[in-house]
C-alpha cells in the first residue's frame, strides 16, 4: 500500500516539478504531452509502469519521454515505504511525507531551473511550525523557532557578505529545514550540504562536467544533507559528541 500511494505522489510530485517554476496551475489541465499537447490516456498515466509500457515515448508524436518521470516516482515510492515502516502516528508520517517529498520537487527544480519555489521554501516553513505545534514533527517549539531564525540567519549573513556566494532560494530552504528538522539537525543539514556541494563541485569541475563559469545549484546538495539527516542525524550527532568527549 505504502509503495503504491508513494508512487501515485510521485506522479502528482512529477506535476509540480515541471508546473511550479513555470509558473502553471498544479490541478488544471491533465497531464498532457509537453511537445505534442495530447492529452495522457489514464492507461499511459500509470505510475512507473505506463513508462515501460509507452517504451519511453509518447504514442502520439513519439517524443522521448525523459526518465526522471518513473524514476521521482520510484524515489517518492521509496521514501513513502519509509515513512510507514518507520512508523509513529498518522500525523507524524503526515508531516514526513509532505516535508520529505516536497524536498524531492526542490531537487529537481533547482537543477532545471537554478530556483527553489517559495510554495516549497515558505510553504514548508509553514509546514514545519504547524508539525511542531501539532506534535507532529516530535520538534519542540524552542528548537523549531531558533532552528529558522539561526540556519535561515547563516545562509542570509553569507548572501549578503560573499556576492554570489547563495541565492535566496537557498536561504529560504536553510530556514525551511531549521522549521521542520529543529535548530540542531537543521544546521546539521546544512553542514552535510556544503560537504556535499564542495566534493560533488570538485569532481564536476576535475571532470570537466561543469565549466568555471557554470552555475551549479546547491540546492540539490542541501536536500541530500536533509535526508542524510532525517535517516542518520541522530547518529551522526551523538558520534560527534563522543568524538568531542561530551
Ligand atoms: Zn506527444
Amino acid at each position: 500500500m505504502a509503495v503504491l500511494v508513494g508512487a501515485v505522489l510521485g506522479s502528482f510530485l512529477n506535476v509540480c516539478i515541471y508546473r511550479l517554476p513555470r509558473g502553471l496551475s498544479i490541478v488544471y489541465p491533465a497531464s498532457r504531452c509537453p511537445h505534442c499537447h495530447t492529452p495522457i490516456k489514464w492507461w499511459q498515466n500509470i505510475p512507473i509502469l505506463s513508462f515501460f509500457l509507452l517504451k519511453g515515448r509518447c504514442s502520439w508524436c513519439q517524443t522521448p519521454i525523459s526518465f526522471r518521470y518513473p524514476l521521482v516516482e520510484a524515489i517518492s515510492a521509496a521514501v513513502t515505504l519509509m515513512v510507514v515502516v518507520q512508523g509513529g502516528s498518522i500525523l507524524h508520517m503526515i508531516w514526513a511525507e509532505g516535508f520529505l517529498l516536497s524536498l524531492i520537487v526542490a531537487f529537481f527544480v533547482d537543477i532545471d531551473f537554478q530556483i527553489i519555489p517559495d510554495s516549497i521554501s515558505l510553504g514548508g516553513i509553514v509546514w514545519g511550525i504547524l508539525g511542531s505545534f501539532a506534535g507532529a514533527s516530535l520538534i519542540p517549539s524552542a528548537q523549531m523557532g531558533l532552528g529558522i531564525l539561526v540556519c535561515g540567519g547563516i545562509f542570509l549573513a553569507i548572501a549578503l557578505l560573499v556576492p554570489h556566494g547563495m541565492g535566496g532560494g537557498d536561504v529560504k530552504l536553510a530556514a525551511m529545514f531549521g522549521a521542520n528538522l529543529g535548530l540542531t539537525k537543521g544546521l546539521l543539514a546544512m553542514f552535510l550540504g556544503i560537504c556535499y556541494g564542495s566534493v560533488i563541485g570538485v569532481l564536476l569541475l576535475a571532470f570537466k562536467i561543469k565549466g568555471r563559469k557554470d552555475r551549479i545549484p546547491f540546492g540539490p546538495f542541501l536536500v541530500l544533507g536533509a535526508y542524510t539527516t532525517y535517516l542518520w542525524g541522530g547518529e551522526i550527532i551523538r558520534w560527534y559528541l563522543g568524538l568531542t568527549g561530551f
